[in-house]
C-alpha cells in the first residue's frame, strides 16, 4: 500500500524575514510589480523544473515520455522550458501544435488528442509527423486513414478507452465516465482492433486514457490503469500487439492549503507500475495542472474596498477574464496579501470589476484589512489561467512574467488595444452568399 508521503517543498512564495513582504522564485514580488503593471501572472521556472524533475524521478527505469498537456499554459517560454527539460507534448488543437513546434518542440513528443480533431488538423498534423494520435471515435479513425493513405505515409494511432470510472472530481473535469464525450467503450475499441488490418496507413499499436482533472486520490487512476491493462493483455492474447501505453494526465494540485493533499508524483507512478507490471512497451504522461499549476500566481491590486449593503467587498484589478476558474468550477484559490500581511484580519467577498455578479474570486475570505492599492496574491493560477483568459469587458490579456533564481523575463506583454480590435472592421463590403 501507498503511504501519502509529503512532496517535496514546492517553490513557493516565501515571505521575507521581516514578515513584510514576499519573494517568488528569488524575486521580490513588490518591486516586481513596481516594473510592471497589474494583473500580471507570474511563474517560477525553478518550480516548474522541479514538478518535472520529481515526475522524471518517479519514472527512473521506465520507458516513459512526458508529454505536457499544453492547453494548461500554452505560453511559448513554458513550452520552450519543456522542450529544454526533454519533455513533450499533449495538444488538442493545430493552434497548440503550431506553438509547440515554435518552442523547438520535435514532432516526435507530440500526441494529438481531442473529440474534434478536424480533417484539416489531422492533415496538418500528418504533414508535420507527429508521434502519435489518440483517436476518440470509429469516424476520426477512418478519417485518419483516409487522409493518411493521401499523404502516403502510415499514422500512428491509439484507442482512447472511456473505462466508466469515476474520478471524483468536479463534473466539468471528469473526462472518464460512460456518460463524457471522451473516447470510446472497450467494447468498441475490440472491434476496432478486430477490423485492424484493414487499416493500410494506420499502425493501430496503442491505448489511451485520461478520466479527467485535479484527481486528489490514488483510485480512480488505479481503477482506470486496471482496465486498460486487462484490455491490454487480452488484446496481447488476441494477436494485437500494444507498443505505447498513454496514461494521460489528471494529476491534482494544491489550490487550498491545509485542506487539499495532492498524491505525491512517486505513489502515482507505483500505481502505473502496478497495473502495467507486465508490460514492456513505451508509456506516455500529460499532466498539465500538475506541472505548472503551483508555479503561477497572479499580481493583483486592489482598486478599492467598497463597504456593500451585506458585505464588505474588495474589488480588483484582476478579474474573470484573467482567471476563470472561480466563476467557471467555483474554484478556490488562496490569496493572500504581498505586503502588510500583520494587519488585523477582516472579512471579504474578493471581486474583479467585470459585470458579472460571477465575477467573484472568493466569497467571505479572511484577510489582513486592505486598503486602496495594495498588492495581492491569487495563488497556484499556472494551469487554466492565462489559457482560458479572454478579453470579456473589452480587457486587454494581462502580461506574463517568467521568474527564475531572482530573475524575471517578460513573456508576454500586455496585449495593447489595437491587438485587442485588430481584425475586426466596420461592415463595408456587403456580399450574398
Ligand atoms: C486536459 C488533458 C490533460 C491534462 O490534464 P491535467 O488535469 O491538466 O493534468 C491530459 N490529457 C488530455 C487528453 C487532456 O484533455
Amino acid at each position: 500500500m501507498f503511504t501519502q508521503t509529503s512532496r517535496p517543498a514546492a517553490q513557493e512564495p516565501v515571505r521575507n524575514a521581516d514578515g513584510e513582504s514576499l519573494a517568488f522564485d528569488g524575486v521580490d514580488l513588490e518591486q516586481l510589480a513596481q516594473r510592471i503593471p497589474t494583473p500580471f501572472h507570474a511563474y517560477s521556472a525553478s518550480a516548474i523544473r522541479q514538478r518535472i524533475g520529481s515526475l522524471q524521478a518517479a519514472l527512473s527505469g521506465l520507458d516513459a515520455t512526458i508529454c505536457f498537456a499544453v492547453k494548461a499554459n500554452p505560453n511559448l517560454a513554458i513550452l520552450q522550458l519543456m522542450a529544454n527539460a526533454g519533455v513533450g507534448a499533449d495538444i488538442v488543437s493545430v493552434g497548440e501544435m503550431r506553438r509547440s513546434l515554435h518552442a523547438g518542440m520535435p514532432p516526435e513528443r507530440i500526441v494529438f488528442s481531442g473529440v474534434g480533431k478536424s480533417a484539416d488538423e489531422i492533415a496538418g498534423a500528418l504533414t508535420v509527423g507527429i508521434h502519435r494520435f489518440n483517436v476518440e471515435s470509429h469516424d476520426e479513425l477512418l478519417t485518419l486513414q483516409h487522409l493518411a493513405e493521401a499523404q502516403g505515409v502510415t499514422a500512428r494511432a491509439a484507442v482512447r478507452i472511456n473505462p466508466d470510472v469515476d474520478a471524483h472530481t468536479h463534473a466539468k473535469i471528469s473526462t472518464g465516465k460512460s456518460e463524457n464525450k471522451f473516447g470510446v467503450s472497450i467494447d468498441e475499441a475490440r472491434r476496432w482492433f478486430a477490423e485492424r488490418r484493414r487499416l493500410s496507413h494506420v499502425q493501430l499499436d496503442g491505448l489511451h486514457v485520461h478520466i479527467g482533472s485535479q484527481i486528489l486520490t490514488l483510485e480512480p487512476f488505479r481503477l482506470a490503469l486496471q482496465r486498460v491493462a486487462e484490455f491490454w493483455r487480452e488484446l496481447e492474447q488476441d494477436g494485437h500487439p500494444i507498443t505505447s501505453i498513454d496514461v494521460g494526465g489528471g494529476l491534482g494540485v494544491c489550490y487550498r492549503a491545509g485542506v487539499d493533499q495532492p498524491v505525491a508524483a512517486a505513489d502515482y507512478v507505483n500505481v502505473i507500475r502496478e497495473a502495467l507490471a507486465d508490460y514492456r512497451g513505451k508509456l506516455l504522461l500529460e499532466p498539465g495542472r500538475y506541472l505548472v499549476a503551483e508555479a503561477g500566481v497572479l499580481l493583483t491590486r486592489v482598486i478599492r474596498v467598497k463597504p456593500g449593503i451585506e458585505r464588505q467587498f474588495l474589488v480588483l484589478d484582476a478579474a474573470m477574464n484573467d482567471l476563470q476558474r472561480p466563476s467557471l468550477y467555483d474554484a478556490w484559490h488562496d490569496i493572500v496579501p504581498v505586503s502588510n500581511a500583520s494587519r488585523p484580519l477582516t472579512t471579504y467577498d474578493i471581486v474583479g470589476p467585470v459585470c458579472e455578479t460571477g465575477d467573484t474570486f472568493a466569497r467571505g475570505r479572511e484577510l489582513p484589512e486592505c486598503a486602496a492599492g495594495d498588492l495581492l496574491l491569487i495563488k497556484a493560477t499556472g494551469a487554466y489561467g492565462t489559457s482560458m483568459a479572454s478579453t470579456y469587458n473589452s480587457r486587454p490579456l494581462a502580461a506574463e512574467v517568467l521568474l527564475n533564481q531572482g530573475r524575471y523575463a517578460l513573456v508576454r506583454r500586455r496585449q495593447h488595444f489595437e491587438e485587442m480590435i485588430a481584425g475586426e472592421q466596420p461592415a463595408r463590403h456587403w456580399e450574398t452568399a
